[in-house]
């Protein structure tokens, strides 16, 4: 049988950053993966969105190019070619994962895993059964979509987020379930390409865990591209029959039970995800990272479990959250936020800046929090143009604990939209 110092099963973000780290220092390394390299987030996920996010983009400019006086016809959309193009970037970025593992010589065994006790896995590959020894096991298995009481996936009517981003056209009417940011990104995408979209969300506000306002805010832009914008609805499928698809996007579930945990007595919480304690589980030298232990439900939260795994830390920095609609939003706080009594907010508006004037972007306002005693910025939140690019000087400032004084020696380029967070700052 052969041995290694790691094992990691899965190879999304969380467990081929984990492996190259581990690899990097000089282990033996091997990861198992039942499907393709990347996980979810590269081939059903964060990439294959974004692609489609920025075909509808490039559409809306080429239809207001006549804003700067130039004239284009735009033709019919062929979505299946949009749909070959992201296929083809997917392969090419899956290819450059399976490169960087070689390069830092992790062994990659296509198959799926599971216990057989705490040192030894079990892998079914597509010919053969077999086993392999390590000393350390990381679970880096992700997790799945998963769908609303008493409601099965058929995958023809009743999509997932996989099936949507590979329909070959698009649908005339979609009601999408669940307003998070998968369930608005979507939402935003398919109606962009002429998709009449209703979107229901079950909690009273779309967005649930995000601050009222800039919920408030984008249920507006979303209504005015003609989305449907229901929240706080009981009965998500009151008139399932007036809909071409359903896209159930309401939340993710556990994988583990494959990995047979009862084998090593795998202590799970009560929605099968693994029970950790900074990554350790109940069980020694057996660890889980990224999706699988609900913390995140972000690739670069799994990415920073994969580095504070493999290098042994604790990191606890504020998480930056984005949503691509259009305008996309995005927001992050100090990871002590709650703890602060005597806040002062303050706005700008994409309107009254220049740069967003010059790129016909009006829509949307940055909203800053400050703590009036010590006067540090405790939170941002953005809707408008590029707000996932400016979230991460937001993140800095909070990040290192940047006062508003400190931001008034800084100098923010002009014409620019990082003005913005300045003049928010000086509103307060
Ligand atoms: C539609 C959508 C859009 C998203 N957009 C974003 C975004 O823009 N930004 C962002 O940060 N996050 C986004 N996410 C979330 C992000 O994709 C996940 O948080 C991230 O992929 C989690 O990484 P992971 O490595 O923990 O799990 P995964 O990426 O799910 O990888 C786990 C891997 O383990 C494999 N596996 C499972 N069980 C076994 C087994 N028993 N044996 C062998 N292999 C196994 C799976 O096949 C999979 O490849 C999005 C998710 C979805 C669904």
């Amino acid at each position: 049988m052969e041995k290694y110092d790691i094992a990691v099963i899965g190879a999304g973000p969380a467990g081929y950053n984990c492996a190259i780290n581990f690899a990097k220092q000089g282990k033996k390394v091997v990861i198992i993966e039942k499907d393709n390299l990347g996980g979810t987030c590269l081939n059903r996920g964060c990439i294959p969105t974004k692609f489609l996010w920025q075909a509808a983009s490039v559409k809306q400019t080429i239809s207001k190019s006549y804003e700067y006086g130039l004239k284009s016809v735009l033709e019919p959309v062929n979505f299946q070619e949009i749909i070959n193009k992201k296929n083809r970037l997917v392969e090419n970025l899956v290819k450059g994962v399976s490169r960087l593992l070689a390069a830092n010589k992790v062994d990659v065994i296509k198959g799926t895993a599971s216990f057989k006790n705490k040192n030894e896995l079990n892998i079914k590959t597509e010919t053969e059964e077999i086993s392999i020894f390590a000393d350390k096991i990381i679970i880096a298995t992700g997790s799945e979509s998963k769908s609303i009481p008493n409601v099965e996936y058929d995958h023809k009517k009743y999509i997932d987020s996989t099936d949507v981003l590979n329909l070959t056209e698009v649908p005339k009417t979609m009601l999408v379930i669940g307003a998070g940011a998968i369930g608005i990104e979507l939402s935003s995408i398919f109606a962009s390409f002429g998709c009449k979209v209703t979107l229901r969300e079950i909690c009273p506000q779309i967005l649930p865990s995000e601050d009222s306002d800039l919920a408030q805010e984008l249920s507006k832009v979303l209504a005015r591209q003609g989305i449907k914008v229901e929240a706080g609805c009981t009965d998500t499928l009151k008139d399932k029959d007036s809909f071409e698809k359903i896209l159930i996007v309401a939340g993710r579930k556990s994988n583990a039970d494959e990995l047979k945990p009862e084998n090593i007595g795998l202590s799970l919480d009560k929605r099968k995800f693994v029970s950790t304690q900074n990554y350790a589980t109940n069980v020694d030298n057996i660890f889980a990272i990224g999706d699988i232990i609900a913390k995140g439900f972000l690739a670069y939260t799994a990415e920073q479990d994969a580095i504070n795994v493999a290098e042994n830390l604790q990191s606890k920095n504020p998480v930056p959250k984005v949503v691509f609609s259009f305008p996309p939003v995005a927001s992050v706080k100090a990871v002590d936020y709650d703890s602060y009594k005597d806040v002062a907010f303050g706005k700008s508006t994409f309107i009254s800046n220049a740069r967003a004037q010059i790129e016909g972007q009006r829509t949307g306002w940055i909203k800053v929090a400050i703590d009036n005693v010590s006067k540090k910025v405790i939170g941002v939140w953005i809707i408008g143009v590029n707000a996932d690019e400016l979230i991460e000087s937001a993140t800095m400032i909070i990040k290192s604990d940047m006062k508003v004084t400190d931001l008034s020696k800084d100098m923010f380029f002009h014409p620019g939209l990082s003005e913005l967070i300045f003049e928010a700052t000086r509103n307060c």
